[in-house]
């Protein structure tokens, strides 16, 4: 058998692409919204019948097209939206593939009417055949009707999924669009039932229009967001919505960041709402990864975890990295080691110890760092000496949660070496250039200060117990009760917990003999 190579004729490779932007009725109007908004449009209106596969129709006022470009959007490759290659770079529409219309219209019955203001045109096409060009009347926008979606293709068409699957996919589609464009009308009838009509507004009003309340706001230069409370976490991310560069993107990173941002204020297995925006730099991010372009590539994605992961946490007025925070009853949970990274993989992070709450701890006192505290018996704990231990533990073992810094410390050294010594410590740093080092995020039981301590007592060449026990002494941290409680809880965990790293003793039994001797000497 002779076998023979042939080109495949135009409206099989258009059925083929389809097979990429074509999934469902929702992923239809995502494109075509798109467009629309792509034209300028300020309204929107949009109309389905049986979830969209058996009609779906979008008008819009946009900038409309001649009927050279009408005849023209239909196929592939044809575009409006770029020349070049470069053009590429500085993508400033939704759509750039030219590929939607031509690939619609290749599995469904289509229909066109079209005007730029001067000549309307309208257009029918049959699984991407024209069938008939003529003139019609419209006023300046654009008429699509998508009737009959995979007529042509049964095997895609026996897959769709129930019309009610359909019409919610689609709603959500529209509305997180929507939630980008509070400029625009947006209005959608299914089955003949008006189910959302939104006028332009406010930004905010329209997040509230669309999704309950979000009462935390978070605004940097390249960041804005409102994000619910953690109270109302939900067991499923359908209240995240995520748009970079306006587009609506689907991050498994960011969501995670803005958990972690939230900390402990929510259990594990439940996820907070939020609507954020995000604007980064063409060149740190790659949109073109995916066909539908719901998915993007960072180029540096442990950064962009930690500035979502930091804005987020100061939404809750998380105060910065600091003793008092390490020492809550709430440590911060972090789970970094799934981010993607390979920075982050190597942070060993762990939560901090699991206390022992069932034994009895009844804090009574606190005078002059000293800290009179109640379990079976009464003892007396020096404070500074209990912080050296539980600090010299938890670095030699790396297992404090860490805390991103909302700037990254820097610090001139001479050797390298110590970025990797630091790292044992379970402190994020690197270095920049050939002398400096930055520091990124530091185990919670260090803050600023305590970390230029630990740097200076390390670099003098002291040893890890010499340096906790120099940067406790230094630092003579005043504990309020709860922070007291917990240090002595943390202090409990420790494989020795009576005496800090240089030997000292660290707590005493205030029994009935002691007291006496004390009384008596007095
Ligand atoms: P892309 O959006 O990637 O350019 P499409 O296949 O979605 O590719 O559209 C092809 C072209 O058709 C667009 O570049 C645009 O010029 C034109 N077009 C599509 N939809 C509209 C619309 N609603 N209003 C005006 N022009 C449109
Ligand atoms: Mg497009």
């Amino acid at each position: 058998m002779v076998q023979k190579i042939t080109r495949l004729p135009t409206e099989v490779i258009n059925k083929i692409a389809a097979g990429e932007v074509v999934e469902n009725p929702a992923s239809i109007v995502k494109e075509l919204i798109e467009n629309s908004l792509d034209a300028q449009a300020m309204r929107i209106d949009i109309a389905i019948e049986g979830g969209g596969t058996r009609f779906l129709s979008i008008e819009d006022d946009g900038c409309g097209m001649g009927q050279e470009d009408a005849v023209l959007s239909l196929e592939r490759h044809a575009t409006s939206k770029i020349r070049t290659e470069e053009d590429l770079f500085s993508l400033t529409t939704m759509g750039f593939r030219g590929e939607a219309l031509a690939a619609i219209s290749a599995v469904c019955r289509f229909e066109m009417r079209t005007s730029d203001g001067e000549i309307g045109t309208r257009i029918l096409a049959e699984g991407g055949v024209i069938q008939n060009i003529e003139p019609c009347a419209r006023n300046r926008g654009t008429s699509l009707i998508v009737r009959d979606l995979f007529f042509n293709v049964p095997a895609r068409k026996k897959f769709l999924k129930s019309s009610s699957a359909n019409s919610a996919a689609l709603v959500r589609a529209l509305e997180t669009i929507a939630l980008a464009h509070p400029e625009v009308s947006f209005s959608l009838k299914s089955d003949g039932k008006l189910i959302l009509n939104l006028e332009p507004q406010e930004q905010k009003k329209r997040i509230e229009a669309l999704i309950h309340s979000m009462p935390h706001e978070v605004k940097t230069a390249r960041l804005w967001g409102l994000f619910s409370s953690p109270e109302d976490a939900k067991v499923h991310r359908r209240g995240q919505y995520l748009f970079i560069n306006q587009r609506p993107i689907f991050s498994p990173l960011i969501s995670k960041a803005v958990k972690s941002g939230y900390g402990t204020m929510i259990a594990e297995s439940s996820y907070p709402s939020f609507v954020l925006f995000l604007d980064i730099a063409p060149e740190e991010v790659d949109v073109n990864v995916h066909p539908q372009k719901k998915e993007v590539r960072f180029s540096d994605e442990a950064k962009i975890f930690r500035q979502v992961e930091r804005a987020v946490a100061s939404a809750f007025q998380t105060p910065a990295p600091c003793f008092s925070r390490s020492l809550s009853f709430a440590p911060p949970a972090f789970s970094l080691n799934d981010v993607p990274s390979p920075s982050f993989q190597k942070v060993e992070v762990s939560t901090q110890p699991s206390f022992d709450f069932a034994m009895a701890v009844r804090p009574l006192a606190i005078v002059e760092g000293y800290f009179f505290v109640q379990t079976e018996e009464l003892l007396l704990v020096d404070l500074t000496r209990a912080y050296a231990r539980v600090l010299y533990e938890s670095l030699k073992n790396k297992r404090e949660a860490i805390q991103s810094l909302m700037w990254p410390i820097e610090v001139a050294i001479e050797d390298e070496n110590l970025i990797k010594e630091l790292q044992e410590f379970g402190i994020e740093c690197r270095l920049i250039g050939k002398k400096t080092l930055a520091v990124d995020a530091l185990p919670s039981l260090l803050n600023q200060d305590s970390f230029f301590d630990f740097l200076n007592a390390w670099r003098e060449g002291k040893k890890l117990d010499g340096t906790a026990c120099f940067v406790a002494s230094k630092g003579k941290k005043k504990f309020n009760i709860d922070e007291a409680t917990l240090l002595f809880r943390q202090l409990l965990q420790c494989q020795e917990s009576l005496y800090d790293p240089s030997g000292k003793r660290i707590w005493q039994k205030l029994d009935k003999d002691l007291l006496k001797t004390i009384l008596e000497d007095a």
